[in-house]
């Protein structure tokens, strides 16, 4: 008897160590971070960064059925001003980069389900490569071609965001080069994709904490950026208390993982 309810308290230490299920629930617009969707070249290191398809399949069924309405960067513009509610249960799908397995693998997906996604694209790296990452620890990728995008644009299941024009460290570069990573990756993809672009990514999640970086994007008319900070920020969001948080989608993550991240704003230690 004492060593059943000694041993329950040690299995419910190692789960309260392990997952956060006893933390509220939060409630506000989850925002899912994803990059690749696929499978993981032999050798990544990166192995967690990629989603495979069946997985992301799963995790698109899951909003579905939990009731979350999908949202796109216009649609919260159009919420802050007061032209359409926000939907009651909305959830923000990203990628970051541009990989062309967004468009090969994740938006049969996203149609199939009836799912709205959101792509920060890296302005030179398009119809190129990741070319910003080690080929030694993670093989350069094709990213997305501009006749995708529009594709994806069309369908008005996908819109886009900028991630600079060379997936730039902006908390490294001199403030005047940080301005023009960021002024002139806005202008570009409004050119190519005649929208503007109200989303921001930063690159690494770098320069999201430095009020002088935070500043110019800002200032070049980005309306949501996004950090690399886990969890779940309210809605309507406040600009002033800090970039917009994300939920990291890890390759590895169980579904109750996802499940945490979307209630509980955090899955992992
Ligand atoms: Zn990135």
């Amino acid at each position: 008897m004492i060593d059943a309810i000694v041993g329950g308290v040690a299995i419910a230490g190692v789960l309260s160590a392990r997952w956060n299920w006893w933390r509220p629930t939060t409630q506000g617009l989850p925002t899912l971070m994803y990059h690749k969707i696929g499978e993981h070249p032999p050798g990544s290191k990166l192995a967690k960064l990629w989603v495979t398809a069946q997985d992301f399949l799963r995790q698109m069924n899951y909003l579905k059925r939990h009731e979350y309405t999908s949202v796109l960067f216009s649609e919260l513009r159009d919420a802050e001003l007061g032209r359409r509610p926000m939907p009651e249960r909305p959830v923000l799908v990203t990628f970051d980069d541009g990989y062309a397995n967004n468009y090969e693998a994740a938006f049969p997906i996203l149609a199939e389900t009836g799912t709205k996604g959101n792509i920060f694209l890296v302005y030179e790296a398009m119809e190129r490569h990741n070319s910003w990452h080690d080929p030694s620890s993670e093989p350069w990728m094709r990213m997305l071609t501009w006749a995708q995008n529009a594709e994806m644009q069309r369908s008005g299941l996908v819109e886009f965001g900028s991630h600079t024009m060379r997936h730039a460290d902006l908390a490294r570069l001199p403030l005047e080069e940080a301005r023009w990573e960021l002024n002139e990756s806005k202008k570009r993809l409004e050119d190519k994709l005649g929208r503007e672009m109200v989303g921001f990514a930063y690159p690494y999640g770098a320069g999201a904490l430095v009020p002088e970086v935070r500043r110019l994007v800002r200032e070049a008319g980005y309306r949501y950026d996004f950090s690399i900070r886990q969890g779940i920020s309210p809605w309507p969001w406040d600009p002033g208390s800090g970039p917009l948080k994300r939920l990291l989608v890890r390759g590895d993550d169980t579904g109750f993982d996802f499940h945490l991240n979307m209630t509980r704003g955090k899955a992992r230690f």
